[in-house]
């Protein structure tokens, strides 16, 4: 049976070349292997390829509009150089449909540095009020030797032989797109059109060396964990001596052993006596930068929660502070003495509370587990 090549670039059977070049260059740019490294891929590609190859030939085309398959064994493909032709490169597929970027000429040697980024370790006080940190950073900066030009003193960058400065060699392939003319980078300057006779001795060329520096980075009040700091211009130096790029540096927060911090909302947890909530008490919390007295009413409930407005993180941007939410832990006694125990029994009665008494007769628990045994 002949294949389904319409449904294979995903166009009607009346689509137009144009069609038919926009769905094969839609599919290349998803599955040729010089952009997808999956095996799957590569021999969908295969298959891509031979449909426009079919496809894109008004004779091969009308074949198969007549039920046949001109890729098939013997059947009458002629002269294409067989199914798939030559193995033709993403960019050089590209470049056939783009009329080519022509000539892309030599790389500059000067081009702009890459972007760099560093963690900062901040505990909760940092990041809430601001801090100046010191840092450290390693990168790329300008060779001093030769301000980086690269060359040592005196001498000067020399055309390259092998491409005349264009930086590029070209080859002709015939393929069943048509002749594709290809350029590849020259091998013998690396694309750059000219070679260095004598680099500079402290770069090797490079116009630039890695070194330590310090810095301070100002770090604003109310920044949350993950956040970047941008640094204009601190990152690393271009090759050739080339413009800077940029320095993050990225927020992580310690946590804090009291605080847990929700966006600039401040939680914490205190744990109150349940006499103390019954009936009721002054706490004095400590907040990040102050000490707040605050009231527990008689009759607090367990997860019962306050709230102090304006205590928690300064917000980054505009004015203003997220709250503190405390969390109030109501506790139980424990290990209560025979006085103790005697107190909160005649307690419970005076407030008509049933008690069971679990440890002298056997109480509410141990009845239950009875009747779970049959006794
Ligand atoms: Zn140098």
């Amino acid at each position: 049976m002949a294949k389904d090549y319409y449904g294979i670039l995903g166009v009607p059977k009346d689509a137009d070349a144009d069609d038919i070049k926009r769905a094969y260059r839609k599919l290349a740019r998803q599955y040729h292997p010089d952009v997808n490294p999956d095996p799957a891929a590569a021999e969908k590609f295969k298959d891509i390829n031979n449909a426009y190859e079919v496809l894109s030939d008004d004779q091969k085309r009308r074949m198969v509009d007549l039920g046949g398959d001109p890729l098939a064994p013997g059947g009458g493909g002629g002269a294409g150089g067989g199914p798939g032709g030559p193995f033709v490169g993403f960019q050089d597929i590209m470049d056939a449909f783009f009329g080519g970027s022509g000539s892309r000429g030599p790389r500059p040697r000067t081009r702009p540095g890459a972007d760099a980024i560093l963690r900062l370790d901040l505990d909760l006080f940092e990041t809430a009020f601001g801090v100046e940190a010191p840092i450290t950073v390693d990168t790329a900066v300008l060779c001093t030797t030769c301000s980086g030009a690269g060359t040592a003193a005196g001498t000067h960058p020399k055309t390259c032989d092998t491409c005349g400065g264009r930086g590029e060699v070209q080859s002709v392939q015939r393929t069943f797109l048509g002749q594709v003319v290809s350029s590849r980078p020259c091998a013998a300057c690396q694309g750059f059109g000219t070679t260095l006779p004598h680099p500079c001795p402290t770069c090797a060329g490079d116009g630039r060396v890695r070194t330590r520096r310090s810095l301070t980075v100002k770090i604003p009040a109310g920044v949350e964990d993950g956040m970047r700091i941008r640094l204009a211009g601190q990152g690393e130096v271009g090759p050739g001596g080339g413009p800077s790029g940029d320095l993050y540096v990225e927020i992580h927060e310690r946590p804090h052993d009291v605080y847990a911090r929700k966006g600039d909302d401040l939680h914490c947890k205190v744990t109150v006596p349940m006499t103390a909530a019954a009936l009721g008490t002054r706490l004095t919390i400590k907040t990040l930068d102050s000490e707040e007295q605050l009231e527990v009413k008689p009759g607090t409930q367990p997860n019962s929660t306050l709230r102090i407005r304006g205590k928690g993180v300064p917000h980054l941007r505009g004015s203003g502070r997220g709250d503190l939410f405390v969390h109030l832990d109501v506790r139980t006694p424990t290990r209560l003495d025979g006085d103790q125990e005697r107190l909160l029994r005649d307690f419970a009665r005076a407030r008509g509370e049933e008690v069971a008494e679990l440890s002298k007769q056997g109480g509410f628990f141990s009845r239950v587990r009875d009747a779970f045994n049959g006794h």
